[in-house]
């Protein structure tokens, strides 16, 4: 499993999972939007998506405010021949595309596109670590990846984050 380095051109797929935010303006078509955009990323394409959850945002470590108005939040499983760096440059431009500012740590932010998962790899480099480090931490992130693919959260982690409020919408909801 290639981490970091190059994929040759027939490795098969590597199933990655991304996390998907967004809490500023129309957040559940910024969310819809980010869905298609994945799927149209090169050598990519999305195997599963989750349900739209919708989450308070958490109490920000750095200014113990919370950081604005509600997210949403999904998961999508992408099959993809990218390398993990790849797909994490693909990433971050769909965040700039979609419009992101940072004027400050824990901004709200109209997209964040965070890569959870990328096959077994495991990275820790100045850019990149995966498993996403913080992924344990949120219910937001562990509820749909729950949904979309149950052998990879256990029980006792939902129970770590069972007080985090996350709602699940029905589809065409407001
Ligand atoms: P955030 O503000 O949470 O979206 O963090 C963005 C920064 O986290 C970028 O500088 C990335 O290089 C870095 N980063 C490290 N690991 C990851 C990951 N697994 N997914 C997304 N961004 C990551």
């Amino acid at each position: 499993m290639p981490a970091g380095g190059p994929r040759s051109d027939d490795a098969p797929p590597v199933t990655a999972y991304v996390a998907i935010g967004a809490n500023l303006g129309d957040a559940q078509v910024a969310v819809q939007q980010a869905m298609q955009a994945l799927g149209q990323l090169p050598l990519s394409r999305v195997a599963r998506r989750s349900s739209l959850y919708r989450t308070a945002p958490l109490v920000s470590n750095l200014t113990g405010a919370e950081t604005g108005p509600d997210y949403i939040n999904a998961v999508v499983a992408l099959e993809t021949a990218l390398t993990a760096p790849e797909l994490l440059q693909q990433l971050q431009a769909l965040e700039q595309a979609a419009g992101r500012e940072r004027p400050y740590p824990d901004a709200p932010r109209t997209l964040d596109l965070d890569l959870l998962l990328y096959g077994q790899a495991r990275i820790d480099s100045p850019r990149l670590t995966v498993p996403h480090p913080r992924m344990g931490q949120r219910a937001f992130v562990l509820v749909p990846l729950a949904e979309i693919a149950p052998a990879l959260v256990s029980a006792a982690q939902l129970d770590a984050v069972a007080d985090q409020a996350v709602t699940r919408l029905e589809p065409g909801a407001p």
